[in-house]
């Protein structure tokens, strides 16, 4: 039966990948230093607690095991820290991806699936952001996702390694079962931060600005659900296993539908009316890197790979959310 290891298998993304792959019928082993991510949320899959730079607990990994491909979840990815500390940056999300490359290509095994993220794209220059669009990122956290695509290009030339990136737009939502959610700290992203404003968690949302050149003047930006997003990194594993596709691939995964942060707030509030709570919103300045608009042109992963969302609707995202914040309450 097909092994695959989940790097970072215990946070919020690699969680609904392990419960999906596990699902399907998938043997994974999950590897993760628990600094973000949870023991129990690895439950779906074997846990290794360890780090990307212990090359030895790799290797021994790699001996242990016969891995059929990689997807590698485990970064840290908060862009205000990445620009006061990028060193963290490089070194976990560079250097710690660079050792595991070079114990796959140690151990032939030629699969893997990267998290990488819109933000490699920088100030967009045009939207929906397709794949040909120029990527400038403007802050360490997407340089260092930049660096490893290419890295990733030269290891398909060198080593024959097969890979796809996928460059994220905002994952967001719950497993639908309930099991898995999102739970960070500190939280930094919308929805769940509007959802504990519902639940009293916190005592408001604020909106980060109302002066962006939108139709309500905040802003836009394209929420895609986990089960969807976990669904394409499933394909793409797949499309390399079967050898359906080879080469360093990249695709922009989004829902191709921009929500500004007005309608997500009043999603929200209609959500949360069902369990007769409100919401406070307060306003605020616009948030240091922000661009207006940020939204996927995904039709090249729907035409290569045949993807289809499920879960595209912004009340349906932000209900499974609800769901999971209301058992955490
Ligand atoms: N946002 C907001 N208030 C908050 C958190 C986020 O208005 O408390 C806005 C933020 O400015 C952005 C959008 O919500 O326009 C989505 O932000 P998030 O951090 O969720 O994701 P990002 O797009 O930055 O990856």
């Amino acid at each position: 039966m097909s092994k695959i290891l989940v790097v970072g298998g215990a946070g919020y993304i690699g969680s609904h990948m392990v419960k999906q792959l596990s699902k399907s019928g998938r043997i994974v082993v999950v590897l993760d230093n628990l600094t973000t991510g949870f023991r129990d949320a690895a439950r779906n899959g074997q846990l290794v607690i360890g780090d990307l730079a212990d090359t030895a607990l790799l290797e021994r990994l790699f001996k242990e095991h016969e891995f059929s491909g990689v997807m590698h979840f485990a970064a840290a990815s908060l862009v205000g820290e990445s620009v006061q500390d990028p060193g963290k940056y490089y070194r976990n999300n560079v250097s710690n991806t660079l050792n595991l490359l070079d114990v796959m290509v140690r151990h032939c095994v030629k699969h893997f699936i990267f998290s990488s993220t819109a933000a490699t794209f920088g100030e967009p220059e045009y939207v929906p952001i397709d794949e040909q669009h120029p990527q400038r990122p403007i802050n360490p956290y997407g340089a260092s996702k930049l660096m490893v695509e290419r890295i990733l290009q030269d290891y398909h030339a060198a080593h024959g390694l097969n890979s796809v990136c996928l460059r994220y737009f905002n994952a967001s939502g719950a497993d639908p079962e309930g099991e898995l959610g999102e739970c960070h700290d500190p939280e930094t992203h919308l929805i769940p931060l509007i959802l504990r404003a519902a639940s009293e968690r916190r005592e408001y949302i604020t909106v980060f600005g109302r002066d962006y050149p939108t139709e309500d003047g905040t802003c836009v930006r394209d929420y895609i659900h986990i089960e969807d997003l976990c669904s394409a990194h499933a394909l793409a594993l797949d499309a390399l296993v079967k050898g359906d596709k080879q080469g360093a691939l990249a695709y922009n995964l989004g829902n191709g539908q921009g929500y500004s942060v007005q309608q997500v707030i009043n999603a929200v509030e209609r959500v949360v009316a069902k369990d007769g709570r409100t919401l406070k919103v307060e306003e605020g300045r616009r948030r240091a890197g922000d661009p207006a608009i940020l939204v996927a042109d995904s039709r090249l992963i729907r035409y290569d790979l045949g993807w289809e969302p499920q879960y595209g609707d912004l009340e349906c995202i932000i209900s499974h959310a609800w769901a999971w914040e209301k058992g955490n309450e």
